[in-house]
């Protein structure tokens, strides 16, 4: 395994494209139908662990941190989330730290949530508009 010469960052979509909202200039959505046989978006628990494993090799500081996004990351569900955690805890060398960060529209985020990303110490970015009458102009459901 190869080892980066400086810091870097990988987003990683472990849900692809699939999202619970469908705002009006999201660059995102339509790479869905890249995959128009694809029935499950979801990143299947053995890559998941391959990706950790590789992910802490290749990061040359002791700080290494894993960035989530979608896509809607939290449609993956808590459980998800536990094992991203758990794997991490079984592949972390002795001496590194890994840090977590999450980017999500917030749409899903409820006390369990909230309780699991504050106690593993997760950073999280919601993505908004700003007041009300901008951010629902674009950031629409679905229906
Ligand atoms: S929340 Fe993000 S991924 Fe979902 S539709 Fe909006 S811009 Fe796209």
């Amino acid at each position: 395994m190869v080892t980066a010469s400086r810091e870097f960052q990988v987003m990683v979509k472990p849900i692809g494209a699939v999202c619970n909202l469908d705002c009006g200039y999201c660059y995102y959505l339509g790479k869905k139908d890249l995959y128009p046989k694809a029935k499950l978006f979801r990143m299947a628990d053995d890559l998941l662990e391959s990706y950790i494993v590789q992910h802490i090799e290749a990061c040359p500081k002791k700080a290494i941190l894993f960035s989530w996004h979608g896509g809607e990351p939290t449609l993956l569900g808590l459980d998800y989330f536990r094992r991203i955690v758990e794997l991490q805890r079984k592949h972390r060398p002795a001496e590194r730290e890994i840090l977590n960060g999450i980017q999500t529209n917030g749409t899903l985020l409820d006390e369990a949530w909230c309780r699991f990303l504050a106690a593993e110490g997760f950073y999280v970015g919601i993505s908004m508009d700003g007041p009300k009458e901008l951010h629902d102009r674009y950031r629409i459901t679905k229906g």
